[in-house]
C-alpha cells in the first residue's frame, strides 16, 4: 500500500454508509477488460463469455461500488475474485461476490491466520507458480513470479490483450513511505517489474494509480535495476576487504552511502529513499 490510499481507505471504512460511486471510474482498456479505480485502489475487471474475474475488491464498501459499476457494463456474474497479495487492505470485500471462486497464492494463507485484525477471505483456490482462469473467450493468467510486496505476490495478465495488473510494486515517480515496504523483498520486486516490462503490456493497471502506468512501470524497473547494482557493488567491496564484519557493518551505514540524485524529483525522495537503500541491502544480503 502507499500512504494516500490508506488514509482514503480508513476514511471510507469509518464512513461506509456514505460511500458512493461518485468518484469511481470503470474504464474499458481493451475488449472486455476494465480498469476500475475507486478510493485510491485499482481492480482489473475481465468480462468473459462464461463469467467475470475481478481483482482486489479491497474492502466491503468498495466491493459494493465495484459490483454496482460492473452491473452497468455486463449482466454476467462475478465468478472469480483474484487477490494480489495478503496485505489487509487488499483482501477484504470478497464476500460481496457470493458464489465466486476466491483465489490467492498459497504463501498468503498462513499469514492471514496470524493477525486477529486481518480480514479473512474465504479462499477457495490456491496456487503455487501460476494459474490460468478461463472465462470462455478470455484467459487470465495469474502468476507468482517472486516474493515481492508481501509473500503471496501475484500479478495478472490477460492473454488476449496483454493488459497486466500488479499491486504495491511501484508508483509513478514516487517512493512509498518505508513503513509500507518493510516486508517487501526488493530483489523479488525487481524480478517482477522486469518481467512485466518484458511482457511489453498494452496497458498496465497499477494497484494505487489511475490511468495506464506502462511508463511508470518501465521507469521503476530501471530504478530497481540501478539500485540493486549500486548496493551489490558496495557489498562486493565489503566482501573483498577480507574483514568478515565488513558486510554487516555496511548494513548499518549503506543508507548514508548511496545517493541517486537523478531520482530526487520523485515524491518522498528525501524521506523514503534511504529506506529503499536499506531494504535493498537486506534483500540482497539477507534474503528478506
Ligand atoms: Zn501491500
Amino acid at each position: 500500500m502507499s500512504l494516500k490510499p490508506l488514509l482514503i481507505a480508513t476514511t471510507v471504512l469509518a464512513t461506509s454508509s456514505v460511500a458512493s460511486a461518485q468518484d469511481a471510474t470503470m474504464t474499458e482498456v481493451a475488449d472486455g477488460v476494465f480498469h476500475f479505480f475507486a478510493m485510491g485502489y485499482s481492480s482489473m475487471v475481465v468480462v468473459g463469455e462464461d463469467g467475470v474475474l475481478v481483482t482486489d475488491p479491497s474492502f466491503t464498501p468498495r466491493a459494493k461500488i465495484l459490483q454496482a459499476e460492473l452491473e452497468k457494463v455486463t449482466d454476467k456474474p462475478v465468478t472469480h475474485v483474484a487477490l494480489s497479495h495478503e496485505h489487509f487492505d487488499h483482501v477484504g470485500g470478497t464476500e460481496v461476490f457470493e458464489g465466486a471462486e476466491i483465489i490467492m497464492q498459497e504463501n498468503g494463507i498462513d499469514i492471514l491466520k496470524l493477525s486477529p485484525l486481518m480480514p479473512t477471505p474465504e479462499v477457495t483456490t490456491t496456487f503455487d507458480d501460476e494459474l490460468t482462469v478461463d472465462l470462455g473467450n478470455q484467459a487470465v493468467e495469474l502468476r507468482h513470479l517472486a516474493v515481492g510486496d508481501g509473500v503471496a505476490t501475484t500479478v495478472a495478465r490477460v492473454a488476449e490483450s496483454n493488459v497486466v495488473f500488479s499491486v504495491d510494486m511501484y508508483m509513478p515517480q514516487e517512493f512509498s513511505p518505508h513503513e509500507f515496504k518493510e516486508d517487501t523483498n526488493f530483489v523479488g520486486t525487481g524480478i517482477i517489474l522486469n518481467t512485466l516490462v518484458d511482457w511489453n503490456p498494452s496497458y498496465a493497471i497499477n494497484g494505487h494509480s489511475a490511468g495506464n502506468s506502462v511508463e511508470a512501470l518501465q521507469e521503476n524497473a530501471q530504478f530497481f535495476n540501478e539500485l540493486q547494482a549500486r548496493v551489490e557493488a558496495k557489498f562486493q567491496e565489503a566482501f573483498a576487504s577480507g574483514d568478515p564484519a565488513a558486510p554487516w557493518n555496511l548494513l548499518f551505514s549503506i543508507s548514508g552511502e548511496i545517493e541517486m540524485p537523478e531520482y530526487s524529483d520523485w515524491e518522498n525522495y528525501e524521506t523514503a529513499f534511504p529506506a529503499y537503500v536499506r531494504r535493498m541491502a537486506l534483500s540482497v544480503l539477507h534474503g528478506g
